[in-house]
């Protein structure tokens, strides 16, 4: 993997182009504050916890938590020298099964999981339907 092409790729992802759904925003509000020891891991390879490509929720429980099955990032630069890992009892994989890119140069897709976060923003996504 390219450390600084990643630095450079986070860095210029605008927080208006991340994903505006409830799951996501609750994501991306919690992550760093809960997994400081993750979040370290990743900008040491140049990923920015708070960018996330992709987030696998499950339903908010109402004990006020939320379960996702994982996160996905993207990640610039061959994989042959990526290297499994578990940071505080989450497992940093290369996943195979993931969305589509739109990016041409050499890259991979890792999946952080499990993630268990508070649900602050309260919102019921059933209800909001109404
Ligand atoms: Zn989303």
């Amino acid at each position: 993997m390219d450390i600084q092409k990643n630095i450079e790729f986070y860095s210029e992802i605008a927080s208006s182009y991340l994903c505006k759904c409830v799951y996501c925003k609750n994501y991306i509000h919690e992550i760093e504050a809960t997994y400081p020891q993750l979040s370290t891991y990743l900008k040491n390879i140049g990923i920015d916890i708070t960018k996330p490509f992709e987030v696998l929720p499950l339903n908010p429980e109402p004990s006020g938590y939320i379960d996702y099955i994982g996160a996905q990032y993207i990640v610039l630069g061959d994989s042959q020298y990526f290297q499994k890992a578990t940071i505080a009892d989450v497992t940093i994989d290369i996943t195979t099964s993931h969305p589509g890119t739109n990016i041409n140069e050499k890259h991979f897709v890792i999946e952080i999981s499990p993630i268990r976060l508070k649900w602050v923003l309260k919102i019921n996504p059933i209800s909001e339907k109404r």
